[in-house]
């Protein structure tokens, strides 16, 4: 009855949408309340989920404070115990139904993810299928949480190392992949044994509770998954919770290197385990040798997926003189057909809006900033109505700038003209993070020592789209610590025990 309550309160503004754009998807996994030990929780308040593209309030959630996040934590401590003593099988099998379900409620997801991040709905559908591939890949991974037997010093002993999970695991996660930034965590600490509670962005907090009923439906026992969606203004509370809490073994944070400096802090005082993915300033190099097409066509994919709002869209395009005229003019063509900005929902979309306010600012601060010290603006350049910004293309741009100091996260795509790999190289490490990078050269020596010598977590050779559940993702510098997807990112969920058995004879 509760559930249809919620359903009937703000379905009629998703199926309005939907319908101005010719959808038919249902809203079977709209869920407005918090997630706590199997059971939809509501808050003292709730808080309102905006429509990026419009403004408009899409639904209202539940605003969890820091007796939500504590019963969440405990939920989870209780559900730990249970959860740890299952097999890597039995785990990995409930973790495999979860990702069914996701490949099965993928166009309604995507809807979800469109209506409260604001990214075109292929790009969304996209996102759900990326989300549940982590779902699949750590089902699989689940199974091989090998420890090892070490030959001993001595006859009587043996030694054995083996991992077990960390327990109670918080995961603090951000609006710009409002789905897959959860499973690429919860499915690592699920598989190892771990039980989470998620903290979703205050912005997309729809996405995760779709993602709780899911769990729910896929048989993920209750306590084992939470959410405790909440406002900006509740999040420094349940932060400090889901940081602070005795019970809490490990943080998993993904967003800006700011607020992760916060959590570091926080979770200095119990001395837990953290892994951080933050902020990222991508070097997007161009070599005279390389095949142009290739790097214009990357550099399309890179910056103005989701308008730019991805940690590891490149930031900083450092073309060589010899191809610099050919890549700009090359790119500006590109831009002019491949880029329409509208509403996620409209098929024809492929610019989004910026997610709020503050974020369009800070792009529009960074355009007048290049333009005042002389950069010259070869397409777009300008703030548009709500949290619209038109796809930029800025030549001359020199490291005087904003722009090539700070992340843009907004589709902005700034060039630096550079002469030698030297320079390069020297501008793309002169930074205090590093996360991906990517470069095109068709030099083969060329391409190894810039693959070495980039001060990135992530590499792409010849190529601007890296991520995958196969491939590891995170950063060095002040990007970050840990590791996610591939056969590591299980491990930051896991202990390694040694324990060394003596007394076996002579
Ligand atoms: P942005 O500035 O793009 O919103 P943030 O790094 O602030 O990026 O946000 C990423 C996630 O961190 C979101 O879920 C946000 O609510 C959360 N967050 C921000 N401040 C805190 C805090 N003090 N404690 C816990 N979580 C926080």
């Amino acid at each position: 009855m509760r559930i249809a309550h919620l359903l009937t309160a703000r379905l009629p503004v998703l199926r309005a949408m939907q319908r101005s754009y010719g959808l038919d998807v249902s809203a079977a996994l709209l869920r407005t309340r918090g997630y706590v030990d199997g059971q939809w929780i509501s808050a003292a308040s709730d808080f309102p989920v905006l429509d990026p593209a419009t403004g408009e309030e899409v639904a209202r959630v539940s605003d969890c404070g820091p007796g939500e996040a504590m019963r969440a934590v405990d939920a989870a401590h209780r559900a730990f115990h249970g959860w740890k003593q299952r097999t890597g099988k039995e785990r990995g099998a409930i973790l495999r139904r979860w990702f069914e379900l996701m490949v099965q409620n993928k166009d309604e997801l995507a809807t979800l993810i469109t209506v409260e991040c604001g990214k075109p709905l292929a790009e969304a559908a996209g996102e759900v299928s990326y989300s549940a591939s982590f779902l699949e890949w750590f089902s699989e991974e689940a199974r091989r949480t090998y420890g090892d037997v070490v030959p001993s010093p001595g006859r009587d002993r043996r030694i054995l190392l083996l991992k077990q999970p960390v327990g109670v695991a918080s995961l603090i996660t951000p609006w710009n992949f409002p789905s897959a930034m959860i499973t690429r965590k919860a499915a690592a600490a699920l598989a190892a044994g771990c039980t989470v509670v998620v903290k979703p962005a205050e912005d997309t907090p729809l996405s995760a509770l779709a993602l709780a009923e899911l769990a729910a439906q896929a048989g993920v026992p209750a306590g084992v998954f939470n959410v405790v969606p909440c406002s900006k203004e509740k999040t420094p509370s349940v932060g400090e919770v889901l940081c602070t809490d005795p019970l809490v073994q490990k943080i998993s944070f993904t967003g800006s290197t700011a607020t992760g400096k916060v959590l570091l802090k926080l979770a200095a005082d119990t001395v837990k385990r953290v892994s951080m993915e933050l902020g990222g300033h991508a070097p997007f190099i161009v070599f005279d040798s390389a095949d142009v097409d290739r790097a214009v066509a990357s550099a399309m994919a890179s910056k103005f997926r989701n308008s730019g709002q991805t940690c590891v869209c490149g930031n900083r395009f450092l073309v060589q003189s010899g191809i610099h005229d050919c890549f700009v003019e090359k790119l500006a063509v590109a831009m002019d057909k491949e880029l329409r900005l509208g509403h996620g929902l409209d098929p024809t979309t492929t610019q989004g809006p910026l997610i709020n306010a503050r974020a369009v600012e800070k792009v529009e601060k960074q355009v007048l900033d290049a333009v005042a010290r002389g950069a010259r603006v070869v397409r777009g350049g300008r703030r548009l109505q709500g949290s619209f910004m038109e796809p930029t293309l800025l030549e001359g741009v020199t490291m005087e700038m904003l722009c090539t100091q700070e992340e843009t996260f907004g589709p902005v795509l700034p060039v630096i003209r550079f002469d030698s790999e030297e320079e390069a190289l020297a501008i793309a490490n002169a930074s205090a993070v590093g996360l991906a990078g990517y470069f095109f050269s068709q030099d083969p020596g060329q391409l190894w020592r810039v693959a070495e010598a980039l001060e990135v977590g992530m590499v792409g050779v010849n190529e601007g789209l890296l991520s995958c559940p196969e491939g590891l993702f995170g950063g060095v510098k002040q990007s970050g610590q840990g590791r996610e997807g591939s056969k590591y990112g299980i491990d930051e969920y896991l202990e390694v025990k040694y324990v060394c058995w003596g007394g076996l004879g002579p």
